[in-house]
């Protein structure tokens, strides 16, 4: 082995936590090494975000020619699966060469091959060691798999399910009512395929706010998709005429078969640190495989952090991010804090997207709580683009106005929580956001006026 090449800051993975880490570490003086075993921008640019996005984009445009037939539009729209995924692969393409570009003009050595912790602060990569003061690790995560449906030709993980160009199966069932089940549900039923999502829990979207997720999945049903939800696969039989599941009540007892073409298992995500040599380096994890760190996102070891998916949940893009930026500015000798909010959004058609807690969070938290609230059907701009599927949704602190959550499903949801977020950051209070001049008319004008339903002094709809 050729002498130890030594760096100021070594990041393990290029996915959307470790590239703006490593930027980040750039931009403050560092030099520094970025080690990626596949391929540059992780699961989020290439087999994550960005790829779903763009086939709901297209299943999307696709479905709005049905609802356009409304307003006397009429077309025969046939859908190109080659195409598609060729576009998709552009996309992906043209974002992850922009990532490497970003990280080459930030002088950041970029590394091909799989790292492995050979001592504290010493990794090795294809037979080299590299050295550095602070290391970061930021290595992902992968599909969970689950019991009695191992992933294979039938089985597919999230990563098969982007590849529509290989067939649309008839009949689809979808474990897990989580975002990625949700929106590659979404995808294929709007290409075609008979649709049956289940969840184990007693809603979709277990984790958010049970009102608005309760209304996602109305929209989803009436569309024609199938959600059931309280119900889990137990095992299914591979048959002449397809895959024969067994379902089961959550509880337990009651059991049915259902048979479908292909099974998709999106049931959550386990952090990777298998083969990283954790141990060499001092690092711990916690019981279900993250690693363990504080809010510098510093690990067990001293200099070595830990961001993303592997660290912690949620399993979001722009946590790991901001997590990525915290961690480099703690390893150029700064004193920064994950403090922030977290927003999350499913990008299904209507969109779901919350922040901040929910009204059950904020009265366990102690909190007098108050809720406004503003259907899109009473909102101008969501009539004029034809979809006025929704509602927005404001929890406020009802002895000091302060807002406390947001959550919302409708169109652009996703875009309009951005504000909301802002508004926790800033301490705003829920007069803060009714006394915000919208534009008009404009969906977030929505978020004005379930501001202003919450003081029973909005405009548009009877305050009761
Ligand atoms: C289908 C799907 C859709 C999603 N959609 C969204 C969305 O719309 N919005 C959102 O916020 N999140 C979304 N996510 C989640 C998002 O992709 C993740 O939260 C995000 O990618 C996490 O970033 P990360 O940097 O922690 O890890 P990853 O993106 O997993 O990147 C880790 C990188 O490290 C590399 N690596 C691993 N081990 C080593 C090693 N030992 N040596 C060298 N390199 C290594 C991997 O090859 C990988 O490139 C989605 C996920 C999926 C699966």
């Amino acid at each position: 082995m050729d002498p130890m090449k030594t760096y100021d800051l070594i990041v393990i993975g290029t996915g959307p936590g470790g590239y703006p880490a490593a930027i980040r570490g750039a931009q403050l003086g560092l030099r520094v090494l970025a080690v990626e075993a596949a391929e540059v921008g992780g699961v989020c640019l290439n087999v994550g975000c960005i790829p779903t996005k763009a086939l709901l984009h297209a299943a999307e445009t696709l479905h709005h020619l049905k609802v356009a037939e409304g307003f006397g539009l009429k077309a025969k729209p046939e859908l190109d699966l080659k195409k598609l995924g060729a576009w998709r692969d552009g996309v992906v393409k043209k974002l992850t060469g922009g990532v490497a570009g970003l990280l080459k003009g930030n002088k950041v050595e970029l590394l091909r091959g799989f790292a492995r912790f050979r001592g504290p602060k010493e990794i090795e990569v294809n037979g080299e060691a590299y050295g550095a003061k602070s290391l970061i690790i930021a290595t992902g995560s992968e599909p969970m798999p689950l019991k009695g449906f191992p992933f294979g030709e039938d089985v597919w993980d999230s990563t098969r399910a982007l590849r529509v160009e290989e067939g649309i199966p008839k009949r689809l069932l979808v474990i897990g009512g989580g975002a990625v089940g949700l929106e590659l549900g979404q995808i294929y039923h709007r290409l075609g395929s008979e649709v049956t999502l289940i969840e184990y829990m007693p809603e979709i979207l277990p984790a958010g706010d049970r009102e608005t997720a309760a209304l996602l999945r109305k929209a989803l049903e009436k569309e024609g998709l199938k959600a059931r939800t309280g119900t889990k696969a137990v095992g299914y039989e591979k048959k002449q005429d397809g895959l024969h599941v067994l379902l089961e009540a959550a509880q337990g007892g009651s059991q049915e078969e259902i048979v479908v073409d292909k099974i998709l298992v999106a049931v959550g995500r386990r952090p990777r640190t298998e083969g990283l040599g954790l141990e060499k380096a001092g690092v711990k994890v916690d019981e279900r495989g993250f690693i363990q760190v504080n809010a510098r996102m510093e690990t067990s070891a001293p200099g070595v952090y830990a961001i993303g998916d592997v660290a912690r949940p949620p399993l979001l893009a722009h946590k790991a991010m901001k997590e990525g930026l915290v961690a480099a500015e703690n390893a150029a000798g700064k004193n920064a804090l994950f403090d922030f909010q977290v927003p999350s959004v499913v990008y299904t058609g209507p969109e779901w997207a919350g922040v901040g807690l929910t009204e059950e969070e904020a009265e366990k938290a102690g909190y007098k709580v108050k809720v406004g609230k503003f259907p899109f059907s009473a909102s101008g701009r969501a009539l004029t683009l034809g979809g006025a599927e929704g509602l927005v949704k404001v929890v406020g602190d009802a002895e000091t106005d302060l807002l406390l959550g947001v959550f919302m499903v409708g169109p652009q949801a996703g875009e309009l929580i951005a504000e909301a977020t802002l508004a926790l950051e800033m301490g705003a209070t829920v007069s803060d956001l009714g006394l915000t001049i919208h534009p008009h008319p404009t969906l977030s004008e929505g978020l004005m006026e379930a501001a202003e339903a919450l003081h029973k002094q909005a405009i548009h709809i009877l305050n009761r």
